[in-house]
């Protein structure tokens, strides 16, 4: 570090990805990106958009998010798109979040929230999961802060239903309630309709796992006119060209190619379960998912032990090294074809170190 670096950010540590190894091939399950290209008119139309790069695009995104509004159900002023659905968490963050508001989410959740709240240098209150790794709604009521959801939740896969959601919701009518749709459309109950019941929900979610366009940073935001406009306010303050020329084209294939999109999360939800079932049979314990990917612990082998053999022989997942979450690995859910090679290859480690 610099001695430059502003004091104010002393003791931050940035929020660590999954590996983006470039020293061989691997069969890459540990970023929860799609196994699928994606749609070949999204493809098509960022392509054609590309000789437009001179120019910068509309900030308001009017073509992309009167499509969206068409295809999901809402109105263009329910809508804000963001460079990735981060950008969206973080905007949530820094317009609803301070000394007297605290950020509310679970100590096992996506670990942006806390690099989040520590960059924005706002407070916040982790809420520990139950034993079984699932939330408990009762602990979100009368939150006194930001609550942040991530539903299913990550990395245990676990999903509330929607009337669970909806209660949180309810019982913070003083506060604003982010639910982060990341996975929702592998086998989770959207909270998306509830905007136009509730003038304190925000969810978002992204095009980087169920639309296969994780490279070209799309994510949205769903709430009624006054909080978008807030977000709004904050994007325009930050970065108002927040989505480019050619990932907005994407996301306009994307959204228009629906029945590709619908084809890849039904093969992604079946593969989930096979591959349940088969781990399962090998000795062992998956939570139960509603995403695209699971999260599964060896009997015998640690957590640790399970990734660096599986990566020694080709196959990268995810691996957390902290308390409750050591001795699972989180798995994508790839093409059949990668899970069945995965498979062989834990059945193998396990016929070794027995
Ligand atoms: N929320 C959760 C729970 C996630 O796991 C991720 C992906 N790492 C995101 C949000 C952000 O995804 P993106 O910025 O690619 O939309």
């Amino acid at each position: 570090m610099s001695g430059f670096f502003s004091k104010k950010y002393d003791g931050l540590a940035p929020y660590s990805a999954g590996e983006q190894p470039q020293d061989k091939k691997y069969i890459k399950l540990n970023t929860n990106e799609s196994p699928f290209p994606p749609s070949p008119f999204a493809t098509r139309l960022a392509r054609e958009s590309a000789g437009d790069m001179f120019l910068y695009p509309d900030p308001e995104y009017a073509t992309l998010v009167k499509i969206a509004s068409q295809k999901l159900g809402v109105n263009s002023s329910e809508i804000l798109f963001t460079n990735g659905s981060d950008e969206a968490l973080d905007f949530a963050f820094i317009a609803y979040c301070d000394e007297r508001t605290p950020a509310v989410f679970p100590d096992i959740t996506y670990g942006f929230y806390p690099v989040f709240a520590k960059i924005n240098r706002v407070p916040f209150r982790e809420i520990p999961l139950k034993d079984d790794y699932t939330i408990d709604v009762k602990d979100y009521f009368n939150a006194g802060g930001t609550v942040f959801i991530a539903n299913p939740n990550a990395p245990t896969g676990i999903a509330l239903k929607r009337s669970e959601i909806e209660e949180i919701i309810a019982k913070n009518p003083k506060n604003i309630v982010v639910i982060d749709e990341a996975y929702v459309d592998f086998g989770g109950e959207s909270a998306v309709g509830l905007i136009k019941k509730y003038k304190n929900l925000i969810v978002t979610q992204t095009f980087s796992k169920s639309r296969s366009l994780a490279g070209a940073r799309l994510g949205m935001a769903f709430a009624c006119k006054e909080i978008i406009n807030d977000l709004k306010t904050v994007k325009f303050s930050k970065n108002p060209y927040n989505v480019s020329r050619m990932t907005a084209a994407a996301g306009i294939g994307a959204l228009l190619d629906e029945e590709y999109f619908k084809d890849n999360c039904k093969k992604i939800a079946q593969t989930r379960e096979n591959f349940t079932a088969e781990l399962v049979e090998l000795g062992f314990s998956v939570l139960p998912s509603k995403a695209n990917f699971v999260f599964a612990k060896c009997p015998k082998l640690s957590g640790e032990t399970v990734y660096s053999e599986l990566k020694n022989r080709g196959v990268l997942v995810r691996y957390f090294d902290k308390p409750r979450l050591k001795e699972f690995v989180r798995i994508t859910i790839g093409s059949d074809e990668q899970m069945e090679k995965t498979l062989e290859v834990i059945s193998e480690i396990l016929k070794e170190k027995k």
